[in-house]
């Protein structure tokens, strides 16, 4: 028990937090496949992440250390929020907002930039669990249509999207096979996010806190966004007309998922990174060289 809060450690009951942990471990057993279980209330409203606090909540420990990003931001409400909520109930964890630093990172709609480690367990906060839901509304159909591997319905919907409009338009949550059999929705992460679950270091874990269902995809497991041999899967492209690729306006960088704004000023778009760890930190190693460029100078 929590002195400051007055709640247990974690906020759930010990009974709660073991049968989020065994749906973890079925979860990993079957990559790709949703395990139900019974979501509990949480002091919040479903649909804020609350599956993804159960998960939290569940797996975290003291002496761990936590990151909470929200599209990205470490400083946006529901990441206060959350990040706040845990530490409330959690007394003796840490938290950060350095993506290298955290032990769990529990996030709505990013993959950080920063690769992964084995030692980082990722929570993806998820609306919507089932891939078949647009092909299916039928969730007892749904799961034989799982079972049996059966996606052709989902691909002649991904064919309906090219007849119609040349590409694939799926823009988040896009299906992604699992170790050639399952077919899961990585939560609305962009598309730039998805090859990052490929043999990805870290276990990355999905948890739908409305929809009562937890996911995983463990580590170095192949995952494989569904695509046609002649129309293949492609993330956002970030150039611009000339073929240049846009650049954050903040730090400079080139590789990063970038976000538009409108510069109130003039009306012309700028671009910023989405992932504002990563871009402090591009902007401390600029710097770094920018001294580094000045003492050389000073010294020839
Ligand atoms: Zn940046």
């Amino acid at each position: 028990m929590s002195k400051a809060s007055g709640y247990p450690f974690g906020f759930l009951d010990e009974y709660a937090k073991k049968e989020v942990r065994r749906s973890v471990l079925k979860a990993i057993a079957l990559p790709g496949y949703q395990v139900p279980y019974s979501s509990r209330e949480m002091p919040m409203g479903r649909g804020f992440g609350t599956g993804g606090l159960q998960l939290t909540l569940s797996l975290i420990g003291p002496g761990e250390t936590l990151k909470v990003i929200d599209q990205g931001s470490d400083d946006s409400v529901n990441a206060v929020n959350l990040r706040a909520f845990v530490e409330m109930t959690c007394p003796d964890i840490d938290t950060t907002t350095r993506t290298e630093e955290a032990t769990l990172i529990q996030s709505r709609h990013r993959i950080p930039e920063k690769e992964l480690s084995e030692k980082q367990v990722i929570v993806l906060q998820v609306p919507y669990p089932d891939p078949l839901t647009v092909v299916e509304p039928s969730e007892d159909k749904r799961k034989t249509m799982h079972g049996e591997a059966d996606y052709s319905r989902l691909l002649v919907k991904l064919y309906e999207d090219i007849v119609k409009f040349d590409e694939i338009t799926i823009s988040h949550r896009y299906p992604t096979r699992i170790n050639g059999y399952y077919i899961l929705d990585p939560s609305p992460i962009p598309r730039f996010d998805v090859p990052k679950m490929h043999q990805s270091k870290a276990l990355i874990l999905f948890g739908a806190g409305r929809e009562k269902k937890i996911y995983a995809v463990p580590p170095y497991s192949e995952a494989e966004p569904i695509a046609f041999e002649d129309v293949p899967f492609r993330v956002e492209n970030f150039y611009d007309q000339q073929g240049n690729r846009l650049s954050c306006a903040r730090c400079g960088n080139q590789e990063s998922f970038l976000d538009e704004f409108i510069d109130s000023r003039n009306g012309k778009k700028v671009y910023q990174c989405s992932d504002i760890d990563w871009c402090n930190e591009q902007l401390r190693l600029r710097k770094e060289e920018n001294m580094k460029e000045l003492v050389r100078e000073k010294n020839s």
